[in-house]
C-alpha cells in the first residue's frame, strides 16, 4: 500500500490555546534531577512520607474483592458522604443550604472541571502572584484572563487592592491558603474580606484546599465560612501522600456540581475506583504525627536560614519562598545552586517576579541538612 505523499507539519495542528502554555518549569528542574548524581532535592511538591497502610490494605482488598469497574460518576456515596460529615464539623451551617459534592480525578480534575464549567472566554480569573502553575493555564485553555495581584512582599494579599481589579468581566477568584509555593497562611480577616468581596460582587470564589492538613501557625480557616457559595476544591494527594492515586473533590453549590458531574461523564469518567477505596479508609486515619514532623521540619529549616534569607512566614503547606540574596536574579541563583547539586525552584515559575526561589522541605532531615548547607554556603557569596 502507498500513501498520497502529502504532508502537514504537525504543528500546525495544535491548538491557539497550546501556544499559551509554556512546558512546566518545575519539570524542567525535575528533568535536570535525573542527570545528577545523588542531588539534594527541595524541589518536589509532594510528601515524602509513605502512604497509610489502612488505605493502601482498603485499596488493594477493593482491587481483590474486584471492584474495579466505574463508580458512578460523582463517586462512592459513603465517600461523599463521609467527606461532608467531616465538612460540617467546621463549617456554618448556611453552607449546606445548597451544598453537593463530587469526587474527582485529584484536585486537579476539580479544578479543570470547575473552570470548564463558568468560564466563557474574555471572563476574567483573579488570582495571585505567586501562583500555583496550573491556575493561569487552565485559565487560558478557557480562552478567559487570569489577573494576577501581586502580594509581594507579605505573600498575604491586601484585599483593597484585590477590590480595585475587580470589572464587569470577573467571574471567578482562586484563593490557595496555606499557598504553594509561598507557604503563606492568610489570616482571617483576609479570607474574610475576600470572602466578602466575591458575595458582594457575585463573584464565585473557588478555595483550593489541598495544603489546609499543613496548617502550622494557627487552625486551618476556610473562607467558605464567610461565603456560603464557595466552591471548595481538596483531595488527597498532599494529606495523606496520594499524588499518584488521583482523588480529589468539590463541594459546592448543587447547579455547579451538577454540571460538574455533567463534564465529567464525558471527560474522566469517575475518579480511580480502587483509590476511592483506599480514600474511604483514609478518613479515618490520624495523620498528625506527620504533621508534627513537617511542622518541625518547618522549623529547622526556618531557623537555620532566616540568619542569611528573607524568607518570609512561612505558616503552612510545606515550602518556604525565599528572596535570592544580595539582590540577586531568582533564576540565576537557581541554575547556581543546581550547579552546587542542590533542587530548588526559581520563583518566575510562578510569578511575574524573578525574585525568589521555592524551596519544599518535603524531605528527610538529613537532605534537609545538606540543602542548608549549601545555601548558607552560596548566601556568604
Ligand atoms: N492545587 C495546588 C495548590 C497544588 O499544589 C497541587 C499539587 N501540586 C494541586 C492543586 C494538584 O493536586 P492533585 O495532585 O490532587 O491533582
Amino acid at each position: 500500500m502507498s500513501f498520497v505523499k502529502k504532508h502537514r507539519d504537525p504543528q500546525e495542528w495544535i491548538a491557539e490555546a497550546m501556544g499559551q502554555f509554556e512546558s512546566s518549569g518545575i519539570r524542567k528542574v525535575f528533568d535536570l534531577a535525573r542527570k545528577l548524581k545523588d542531588p539534594v532535592n527541595l524541589s518536589i511538591g509532594q510528601p515524602d512520607f509513605p502512604v497509610p497502610a489502612a488505605v493502601r490494605k482498603a485499596a488493594i482488598d477493593a482491587i481483590d474483592r474486584g471492584q474495579n469497574s466505574y463508580t458512578v460518576t460523582q463517586g462512592l456515596p459513603e465517600l461523599r458522604e463521609g467527606i461532608l460529615a467531616r465538612a460540617k464539623a467546621t463549617l456554618p451551617a448556611e453552607c449546606f443550604a445548597d451544598r453537593s459534592i463530587l469526587m474527582t480525578s485529584g484536585t486537579t480534575g476539580a479544578l479543570v472541571l470547575a473552570l470548564n464549567c463558568v468560564l466563557n472566554p474574555g471572563d476574567e480569573v483573579l488570582g495571585f502572584d505567586p501562583w500555583f502553575v496550573m491556575y493561569p493555564n487552565l485559565v487560558a485553555l478557557d480562552g478567559a484572563r487570569f489577573i494576577a495581584v501581586d502580594t509581594a512582599p507579605t505573600f498575604v494579599p491586601d484585599p483593597d487592592r484585590v477590590r480595585a481589579l475587580i470589572t464587569p468581566r470577573t467571574k471567578v477568584m482562586i484563593i490557595n491558603s496555606p499557598a504553594n509555593p509561598t507557604g503563606a497562611l492568610w489570616p482571617e480577616e483576609v479570607l474574610r474580606a475576600l470572602a466578602e468581596l466575591c458575595l458582594e460582587k457575585g463573584i464565585l470564589l473557588i478555595s483550593d484546599e489541598i495544603y489546609s492538613m499543613f496548617s502550622y501557625d494557627g487552625p486551618f480557616i476556610s473562607p467558605a465560612r464567610f461565603n456560603p457559595q464557595t466552591l471548595v476544591i481538596d483531595g488527597f494527594s498532599k494529606s495523606h501522600a496520594m499524588t499518584g492515586w488521583r482523588v480529589g473533590y468539590a463541594h459546592g453549590p448543587t447547579r455547579l456540581i451538577e454540571e460538574m458531574i455533567k463534564l465529567q461523564q464525558f471527560t474522566f469518567v469517575c475518579a480511580p475506583s480502587m483509590a476511592q477505596h483506599g480514600a474511604i479508609a483514609a478518613l479515618d486515619v490520624d495523620m498528625s504525627a506527620e504533621v508534627a514532623s513537617y511542622r518541625e521540619q518547618r522549623d529547622f529549616i526556618r531557623r537555620e536560614l532566616a540568619h542569611d534569607y528573607d524568607i518570609g512566614q512561612p505558616g503552612g503547606a510545606f515550602y518556604l519562598y525565599a528572596r535570592a540574596p544580595h539582590g540577586r536574579n531568582g533564576t540565576e541563583f537557581v541554575a547556581e545552586a543546581i550547579n552546587r547539586n542542590l533542587l530548588i525552584i526559581p520563583g518566575k515559575v510562578f510569578s511575574h517576579h524573578d525574585t525568589h526561589f521555592r524551596i519544599s522541605y518535603a524531605a528527610t532531615m538529613r537532605t534537609l541538612e545538606r540543602g542548608v548547607e549549601i545555601l548558607k554556603e552560596m548566601a556568604r557569596g
